[in-house]
């Protein structure tokens, strides 16, 4: 640098301005455009975000955070909950001590101890309070503090838990503390905030929960205010109707109405499936199967247990040592349930020398695993502890890694289809900091894994550096019918594990070499999978899924026989009937077979016997509509297949 007092600060595009030393964030976006100013609420430096009033004093690549992008509304959530969320609460209760108040997906939270425990009726007045406070539009400020001086402040305020988090740090000094214009509130935090309370857009406080100070059940329970927040009204609303509409679907509602599965106490996170749910497991898995064995997959299966030593090995018990259960058996060895499958394939793949001809040998696994959650984590089929993958593992030379990526893309994708999602997109994940292996193996598994998903057509979003440590992944994410997105395949190229665990192959020149192992699932967990599938659709599953397609019910007991001969047809044609003759009126049978989401019901009456008839009503519908007996069974043959 020539002039000591100047710093070169790179924008985004590429361009690069030469700036004083100490300028701010606010003065260079003032610089750049009037209007980006206006809009500005934070600024990027060097990828760290930080507020518009602190001083850039080195060579940097800068952007200006405005509310209008996915970061800029974080911080606008993070301000809400600590600065006004917050301050409204001590403005009603002045005795509530204040602990943390995060953001989380589309919205915030804020613990708080009350010395009377509030209830969601008290939700509406600390809302109001809330707009109160915005509509002051006060600016933000931020000071300073040292360690002992920041203690002090809190000290004077009886804010314990603040003091609790000061004494825990390993910070001596700068402690930021934020503040607003007219207010005495203050929180402490590691920012950035909006520079002004004008830039918050719309809220709503949703729900109160308890949650435990710093989630140990030993301490105090706190009540946790939850809230959701948006860049303007309309964006909040159409929030707020699709949480309307994801509480109708809820799946563990649905499942217990369509008779699933159910869970209890004495095996948390794992599923008790009935036999319809049994059923509906099913169909997935012999969908799968038939889909992986005409892509040239050969299945295998390896056991649930297996001895510490190998999990040492493999990386498991210390990268993932936590989330595992382990079972001591009477002979003194320590055992652990698998929380995944890849150990076990790559025991599978050394039995025997592996030639360069045996490659790409494509293993595939429905493997049952285990992974502690935390309780509170648990949601349904959603989050469970027991689920089944359908993993697979393909081991193959370098070389075959663009062409086995590009292929798992569009067996995914074709699948996705056949479940009825279309609007898929992609996460690529590169290089973590830390991580196994050289720059140059690097290099060539994420060229292959982008030449593939580009080959897929699909859009994809990056994230720089969340790779796994032994190799870059891309994850499938799904959009469902109500706009939520489920991220459920992975594919990941590994260039480590082979080695570890001593697998290798005979390559063309006579020498040995580790092979590359792809890792992927495309359902990911099929109890999840189906907790997605019943909230997608609603319960109203399509033909091929629904455990039960068709119920037929009688009108009157004289028609019993020719209904006994209907369901005789069905079944012989492979389509899943049930009966209803029981003594019931017609109307709460239909009710009933309809809570149940039985897509197709077939109602008999005398009529229907005499002519050979049948009566069809669909799930959903109050029509009839009424066809020869052989014509409805053929059609409802075809619409109940598994598409192939
Ligand atoms: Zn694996």
């Amino acid at each position: 640098m020539s002039i000591e007092n100047n710093i070169t600060i790179t924008f985004p595009d590429g361009n690069k301005k030469k700036y004083q030393k100490g300028i701010t964030g606010i003065q260079v976006a003032e610089s750049i455009a009037k209007s980006l100013a206006k809009d500005a609420i934070a600024v990027s430096i060097n990828g760290i975000q930080k507020d518009l009033c602190d001083e850039i004093n080195s060579d940097s690549n800068i952007s200006i955070i405005t509310v209008n992008t996915d970061e800029g509304l974080e911080i606008m959530r993070h301000t809400l909950t600590a600065q006004v969320l917050a301050r409204a609460v001590k403005n009603i209760y002045p005795n509530a001590k204040l602990a943390i108040g995060p953001t989380i997906d589309n919205g915030f939270y804020y613990d708080v101890y009350f010395e009377k425990p509030i209830s969601s009726e008290d939700l509406p007045k600390i809302e109001k309070e809330m707009s109160k406070i915005i509509s002051n539009g006060s600016s933000i400020k931020k000071s300073i503090y040292n360690k002992k001086d920041v203690i002090k402040l809190f000290n004077d305020r009886d804010e314990k838990y603040k003091i609790d988090i000061i004494n825990n740090s390993d910070q001596l000094d700068n402690f930021q503390i934020y503040s607003q214009d007219g207010s005495d509130f203050i929180d402490l935090c590691y920012g950035p905030h909006l520079p002004n309370l004008k830039h918050i857009g719309a809220f709503k406080l949703t729900k109160l929960a308890g949650a435990y100070w710093r989630g140990d059940s030993n301490n105090e329970m706190l009540q946790r205010i939850y809230g959701t927040a948006w860049k303007n009204k309309n964006d909040l609303d159409i929030h707020l109707e699709m949480l309307k509409e994801a509480e109708k679907r809820d799946h563990r509602k649905l499942g217990r109405e369509m008779d699933l599965f159910h869970f209890q106490e004495e095996s948390p996170g794992s599923v008790f499936w009935h036999s319809k749910g049994w059923l509906l497991y099913q169909t997935l898995i012999n969908y799968m199967k038939k889909r992986q064995d005409a892509a040239g997959y050969q299945e295998i299966n390896t056991p649930d247990i297996m001895d510490r030593s190998l999990w040492e090995k493999s990386g498991h018990w210390e990268k993932f040592g936590d989330s595992m259960f382990t079972t001591e058996a009477k002979e003194d060895k320590i055992y652990a349930l698998k929380p995944m499958s890849c150990p076990g394939a790559v025991q599978v793949y050394k039995q025997g020398i592996k030639s360069y001809r045996d490659l790409p040998l494509r293993l595939s696994e429905f493997g049952k695993v285990h992974r502690y959650e935390p309780s509170g984590a648990l949601h349904g089929l959603m989050r469970v502890r027991g689920f089944t993958q359908d993993d697979a593992h393909i081991f193959c030379t370098e070389d075959q890694i663009t062409d086995e990526c590009k292929t798992v893309c569009n067996l995914i994708l074709s699948i996705y289809k056949d479940f009825g999602f279309e609007d898929i997109h992609i996460k690529f994940s590169d290089r973590p900091e830390k991580r196994v292996g050289n720059d140059n193996i690097w290099d060539r598994s994420e060229e292959a894994l982008k030449i593939a998903i580009e080959a897929s057509g699909l859009s994809y979003t990056y994230n720089p550096g969340e790779g796994a440590f032994y190799g870059p992944k891309i994850e499938f994410v799904l959009r469902d019918a109500i706009g939520r997105d489920w991220q459920c395949g992975t594919l990941q190229v590994d260039l480590n594990l082979p080695e570890r665990l001593s697998a290798n192959f005979i390559a063309e020149d006579g020498q040995k070499y580790p092979p590359v192992m792809l890792h992927r699932a495309l359902f990911g967990s099929i109890e999840r999978f189906i907790g997605i599938l019943i909230e997608n659709y609603s319960g109203r599953l399509p033909l091929w899924l629904s455990p039960t397609q068709v119920v037929i019910a009688t009108i009157t007991s004289e028609t019993n026989n020719y209904a006994e001969k209907v369901l005789n047809l069905f079944m012989k044609n492979n389509i899943r009937a049930e009966i209803d003759i029981r003594n019931e009126k017609i109307g709460y049978k239909i009710r009933e077979h309809s809570n149940a989401k039985i897509p197709v019901l077939i109602i008999i009456g005398k009529q229907e016997a005499e002519k050979e008839v049948l009566s069809v009503r669909r799930l959903g519908s109050t029509d009839t509509e009424t066809g020869k007996l052989e014509e409805i069974i053929k059609n409802l043959k075809i619409e109940s297949c598994v598409p192939q």
